[in-house]
């Protein structure tokens, strides 16, 4: 465990980690450990949907209220924190839209109040953005994703200051958060290839993506690499790659969007992201399941889009299983 946690501090340039049994651990283990009864968390409403559930359906439980501002409202975060706010989490590039915040700007928004700021950096992974540099607090992964790369572990991981992490030790102990020994070895061994998977995550999903915008059969695109997504500056001065993630819409509703899915043969089709093969999911089946319209027009998700996690083989693959099932 202390290796897996040595070289994510350093990939993170912070002082400690804390790996964790899941994302999901790491989550809890550190909303659980910073906030107390009369205390309010600020979370983007854009957000993995296990955090809002653990945030909506206990922290309240609790004490611990919360309030979820829009995408749109991270722009001025001064705004969103109040009096009680102790923690400020968000995410960044959002899920499935690959939507950015400023991070550095939210960072010096909470520095300025006092507040804790904590981002899932779960789809950037360290090597294409370093939080810690950029101000803030506290560094959640799904490790479960890029950082072990080979979609046979789940864990999770925490980084920041010693001051923080000496701080959720005990949390992560007490509420069982603690990461098996045979699953903390196979995560170090993964990390050792991360940056050369990045690479070709990154390289892969930037070619897949301007081939996507280049095609018409397809409404849309949304890759943080490419130029006509709403974030690209944004994304360009905090990120040192665009990451893995991959989304657009076929348009032509659900059924369009289920007529391509079902013909993939290359990209599996699958839950989760990060690993070395391709795998591609529908946001309405998975993460977005169940949110009537207005709900997912507030996500910015449609029933049309295919996200897709761009794994490791040969691009020209890739795009030969794209182009048959747009076909
Ligand atoms: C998967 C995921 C999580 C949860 O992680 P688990 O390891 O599955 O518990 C949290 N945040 C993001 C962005 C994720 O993709």
């Amino acid at each position: 465990m202390q290796t897996a946690e040595e070289k994510l501090a350093v990939l993170e340039g912070a002082d400690a980690a804390l790996v964790t049994s899941s994302g999901m651990a790491a989550t809890t283990t550190a909303l659980f450990g910073l906030l107390r009864p009369g205390d309010e968390v600020v979370c983007s409403a854009a957000i993995y949907g296990g955090t809002l559930h653990v945030i909506k359906d206990f922290l309240d439980r609790f004490g611990v209220s919360a309030r979820f501002p829009a995408i749109a409202e991270w722009s001025a975060p001064e705004r969103l924190i109040g009096p009680r706010t102790r923690v400020v989490w968000f995410e960044s590039p959002i899920n499935p839209t690959l939507r950015c915040v400023d991070v550095r700007r939210v960072a010096a928004a909470c520095r300025e109040r006092g507040v804790t700021s904590a981002i899932d950096d779960t789809f950037a992974s360290p090597i294409n953005q370093q939080p810690i540099a950029l101000g803030i607090d506290l560094v959640m992964h799904s490790a479960t994703k890029y950082l072990n790369g080979h979609s046979d572990v789940t864990a999770g991981a925490l980084v920041g200051s010693a001051a923080i992490i000496d701080n959720l030790q005990a949390a992560r102990k007490l509420f069982g958060g603690i990461l098996e020994p045979a699953s903390a070895y196979a995560l170090a061994r993964g990390m050792k290839t991360l940056a050369v998977r990045i690479a070709r995550h990154n390289e892969n999903a930037m070619r897949l993506a301007a081939w996507l915008e280049a095609d018409g059969r397809i409404s849309r695109v949304y890759y943080p690499g490419l130029p006509s997504h709403p974030d690209h500056e944004i994304a360009r001065s905090q990120m040192r790659g665009f990451g893995g993630m991959v989304c657009f819409d076929v348009g032509g509703g659900y059924a369009r969007a289920c007529q391509v899915y079902d013909r993939f043969q290359i990209i599996k089709r699958a839950a989760s992201l990060g690993g070395t093969e391709s795998i591609c999911s529908l946001p309405v089946l998975t993460s977005q399941y169940g949110l009537n319209d207005e709900q997912l027009a507030a996500a910015g998700v449609t029933r049309s889009m295919i996200r897709l996690s761009v794994g490791l083989e040969d691009v020209e693959d890739l795009i030969a299983d794209l182009d048959q099932a747009l076909a």
